[in-house]
């Protein structure tokens, strides 16, 4: 099984970090990828230029060989979209269950995603979810994929629906990004190599 986590990573940090290993271990995955995205569809354009937001991806998991950085969205032209991604790692893995992270937040908005019916074809899509999070009710497309069992998610090779508690550190990118441009220091909050890169490339201050 192979994990799947997305995102614009402006910059990466700890959160991040921690949540891939989690879940790596959680579903004894042969390896977690992190995919930044290109142009966000739905937010606006990051910060950091897209090679800067990879190479501080590269930065932060240089030791860590099961989490794996995968620039597809970057060498693809236009717009990011989960479905082209996802349609790539099938291809590439046709024998490997695929497991897509998704937090809460975006799983809300999830029916209004590029081809989201079909992205059950390709992958699981798990969704990560903090203690006590509220979540809309769930429509009978999503109830008939349930399943809390995660053998079924390593027999079958997509069309699940599973939700996992972690315990998501209280970081997120934009904090990061408000501390620089308020001249605080960001530190412990993300790997140092990823912070002299940031104070290297001047990136985030006002
Ligand atoms: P921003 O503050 O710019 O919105 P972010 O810190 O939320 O950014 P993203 O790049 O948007 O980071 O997140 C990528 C993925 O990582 C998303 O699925 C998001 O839910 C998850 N994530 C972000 N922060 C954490 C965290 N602290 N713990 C666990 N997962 C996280």
């Amino acid at each position: 099984m192979i994990g799947i986590l997305g995102g614009t990573f402006d910059p990466i940090h700890y959160g991040h970090l921690r949540a891939a290993l989690e879940l790596k271990e959680l579903f004894e995955l042969e390896h977690v990828r992190l995919i930044p995205c290109a142009q966000p569809v739905h937010r606006d354009s990051p910060t950091a230029s897209a090679l800067q937001r990879l190479e501080m991806l590269q930065l932060a998991t240089q030791n860590q060989t099961d989490l794996i950085v995968d620039a597809q969205e970057l060498q693809r032209a236009g717009g990011s979209y989960t479905f082209d991604t996802l349609t790539a790692l099938r291809r590439d893995y046709p024998e490997t269950s695929l497991l897509s992270f998704i937090g809460s937040d975006a799983f809300n908005e999830f029916t209004t995603w590029f081809r989201w019916q079909e992205l059950f074809d390709l992958a699981h899509i798990v969704v990560i979810t903090r203690p006590n999070t509220a979540l809309n009710p769930l429509d009978n497309f999503f109830k008939t994929r349930l399943t809390d069992d995660r053998q079924i998610l390593k027999q079958e090779l997509a069309g699940r629906l599973f939700f996992q508690e972690i315990t998501q550190l209280a970081i997120s990118a934009t904090t990061i990004r408000t501390l620089i441009a308020a001249q605080k220091n960001p530190r412990f909050l993300l790997p140092d190599a990823v912070l002299d890169y940031l104070s290297h490339h001047q990136l985030y201050q006002r």
